[in-house]
């Protein structure tokens, strides 16, 4: 694997893709490059007063709908063609779901845990500066988001500087999402990505046909899931999956990995590692010390929700999985999904299964430009408007509702149920758009059909312009 490249294999997908298209070739590599890459050097002062020099990327895969969007990643992996792979995810993402952005992406090569939160600040700030210097950040053009190893902090260090320099830009808050919600954030954004993944596996297992051929019955109830990664989508993917009637038999997180057939409950497992900085030891679960191991286990559904590469053709012979839903981006090879997919195995793709975090960022930013949230204007008048109905209906029948009842059927819609309705409508949508070009294409796989329903937008923007014939 050492001359293996992230962003090849992305570019892989888009050729397999495209044989099922008839592009022109120039449009097609227009399509596959990124349109602009930043590396940036620059230095911090620690707190133990040594200085140390930071190198970090933004890149902007494709320009074809403005702004471009993005997460920002603290990882000391981080190398430009991770940064490249991962922006050129983001295009596809965005054209998949119809969020009308380009792709983008940021990365700063350290290790957070190797830092206080002192400097992760003054690195967070100063990358953010370097970013405004080449306009590679602002509402119009580039807004970033969180990914693997930032969050909201970070977000709301990015909108401060951001907007200390730019104080006469109304919609500067617009230039990141994902921010807190005191700082202008959306409701739902930080548990959407793995909001998201549940929909999105829930649906995958609804469809009766597929199951069968899978040898499963329909339906989340009772199906035994792996996941990899105990972070932000790790976590709420685990989280709601549970809720929904999964049944979580393993976790694994950098530092070793838990199992237990009959369930671990989510919750706990998370407080426990909050508390020891480990999932090991939890309770009656097995350690498994080598946590890629746990990949391996038996179950239904695996879900790596941590970082790319981690199924392998080493590794892939001996998955168990009858689906693999790739929350996190890029966990699987083209090789191993190639032996995966000869075994039998269903891929939910990456760029469809964690599109919940774009999709709410998408809303974020919509809610910074219109000042408002959404809900404000209308929840009552909603709620108004269902009171008198229900009061005409208990009239016209004679029965009266109970307390309960009423309150269920007057609620207006407030910000968090838009959200989650808008996420919904997303993820369940675009699911059957895929798994139709499937059947209809007859593509080997789902990703391939992503692919397909992605370019074909990118294409039509860039046509559209005239650009390409
Ligand atoms: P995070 O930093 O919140 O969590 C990642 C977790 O994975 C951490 O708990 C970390 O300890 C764990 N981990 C690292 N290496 C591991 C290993 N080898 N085995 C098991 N666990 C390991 O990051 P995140 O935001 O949850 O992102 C995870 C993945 O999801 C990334 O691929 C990211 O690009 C993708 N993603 C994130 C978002 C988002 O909204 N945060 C959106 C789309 C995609």
């Amino acid at each position: 694997m050492d001359n293996y490249s992230f962003f090849d294999n992305v570019n892989q997908f888009v050729v397999r893709a495209a044989q099922y298209m008839e592009l022109p070739q120039g449009l097609l590599d227009q399509i596959k490059e990124c349109n602009s890459v930043y590396q940036t050097n620059f230095p911090i002062k620690l707190d133990n007063g040594h200085y140390e020099v930071i190198t970090a990327y933004r890149v902007q895969h494709s320009h074809h709908r403005l702004p471009v969007k993005g997460g920002i990643r603290y990882s000391s992996f981080v190398n430009e063609d991770e940064v490249k792979a991962l922006a050129a995810l983001m295009s596809y993402k965005c054209a998949l779901v119809d969020v009308p952005f380009g792709g983008a992406k940021g990365g700063v090569k350290i290790s957070t845990r190797n830092y206080s939160e002192r400097e992760l600040e003054k690195i967070t700030r100063r990358y953010t500066t370097e970013l405004i210097r080449k306009n590679f950040i602002s509402p119009a053009q580039d807004v970033p988001a969180p990914d693997y190893g930032t969050g909201a902090r970070e977000m709301a260090w990015i909108a401060d500087t951001y907007s200390a320099m730019h104080t006469n830009e109304i919609n500067a808050l617009a230039c990141v999402t994902g921010k807190p919600i005191s700082l202008h954030g959306i409701r739902g954004r930080t548990e959407a990505t793995g909001r998201g993944v549940f929909y999105g596996i829930r649906e995958a297992v609804s469809i009766s046909e597929d199951m069968e051929s899978l040898g499963l019955s329909p339906g989340l109830e009772g199906k035994r899931i792996i996941v990899q990664g105990l972070g932000n989508v790790g976590y709420f993917s685990a989280k709601y999956l549970q809720e929904g009637g999964a049944i979580i038999a393993g976790i694994a997180e950098y530092n070793g990995g838990i199992y237990d057939a009959n369930g671990l409950d989510v919750e706990e497992v998370f407080q426990h590692m909050k508390e020891n900085g480990a999932v090991l030891n939890f309770k009656n679960a097995k350690n498994i010390e080598n946590s890629a191991e746990l990949l391996e286990y038996e179950c239904d559904i695996l879900v790596p929700a941590a970082l790319e590469n981690q199924i392998t053709e080493e590794n892939a012979p001996r998955i168990q999985a009858k689906i693999i839903g790739e929350a996190a981006n890029g966990p699987v090879t083209t090789e191993a999904a190639d032996i995966l997919q000869q075994r039998g195995v269903r891929i939910l793709p990456d760029f469809y299964l964690n599109a919940g975090g774009v999709t709410v960022s998408y809303f974020e930013w919509l809610k910074n430009l219109s000042h408002v949230a959404f809900g404000r204007m209308d929840k009552r008048y909603e709620e108004l408007t269902n009171r008198g109905m229900v009061g005409a209906m208990e009239e016209i029948t004679g029965k009266e509702l109970s307390d309960t009842q009423r309150q269920l059927l007057v609620r207006g819609a407030g910000e968090i149920d838009i959200v989650n309705s808008g996420l919904e409508e997303t993820m369940v949508n675009a699911y059957h758009t895929i798994w139709d070009v499937m059947k209809t294409k007859e593509t080997p796989s789902l990703r391939i059909a992503s692919f397909i329903v992605a370019i074909d937008k990118i294409a039509a923007a860039y046509m559209s312009r005239g650009i390409f014939p």
